[in-house]
């Protein structure tokens, strides 16, 4: 079947283990933004070096640079049939831009699924993972500043997406099986079941 989906919530709620195991379930790719930027930086390419300053400051990289990016990433062939699109989109006018390129393809989103966690536990949860992982920006500086951006500009993506009731709330916080479980039935609920 074909699953055209987004996944949303704050910094270090487990979007990207969870779009993993999603997207597998689904058989769509997980196409994550923050990974494509991090690809790009490691390889010290231009998108990479421009990208790296804001990253590190915990802010967004440009919408228009953003944009370009999962247009191209999204006419790839194994995203025909859809995606699960983690960290995208973070604004709104991301949200006009995505819009945008899938009405010219005929398409639509099926659902938004919105991991919801408690702010505290998730500096903590950041500060485990960047001693596990190295990433630079993961320090509480960094988190608590990517928190207030998350608050400022990507909550109200949000409530774009619930007007169309197309947000599915979840229980971010537990263990990888358990959440991914919430989120499966969240999803069949509404008549969206991987596997078949
Ligand atoms: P993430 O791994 O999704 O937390 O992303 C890490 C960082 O990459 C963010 O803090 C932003 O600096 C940048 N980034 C990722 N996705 C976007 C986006 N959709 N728009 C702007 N910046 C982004």
């Amino acid at each position: 079947m074909s699953a055209r989906l987004i996944i949303v919530g704050p910094p270090g709620a487990g979007k990207g283990t969870q779009a993993g195991r999603i997207a597998d379930a689904f058989g769509v790719p997980a196409i994550s933004t923050g990974d494509i930027f991090r690809k790009n930086v490691a390889e010290g390419t231009p998108l990479g070096v421009e990208a790296k300053k804001l990253m590190d400051a915990g802010e967004y990289v440009p919408d228009e640079l953003t944009n370009e990016l999962v247009k191209s990433r999204l006419a790839e062939p194994d995203a025909e049939h859809g995606f699960l699109l983690d960290g995208y989109p973070r604004t709104l006018n991301q949200v006009e831009y995505l819009d945008a390129l899938l009405t010219e393809q005929g398409e639509q989103l099926d659902a938004v699924v919105q991991l919801v966690a408690d702010q505290d536990a998730l500096v903590e949860r950041l500060l485990k993972r960047a001693e596990d992982q190295g990433r630079s920006d993961d320090n509480e500086e960094t988190i608590r500043r990517r928190q207030e951006v998350y608050l400022d500009q990507t909550a109200p993506i949000v409530g774009a997406y619930a007007d169309r009731g197309l947000v599915v709330d979840v229980d971010g916080l537990g263990g990888i099986d358990e959440v991914g479980d919430r989120i499966q039935s969240a999803l069949a609920s509404r008549g969206l079941t991987a596997g078949v």
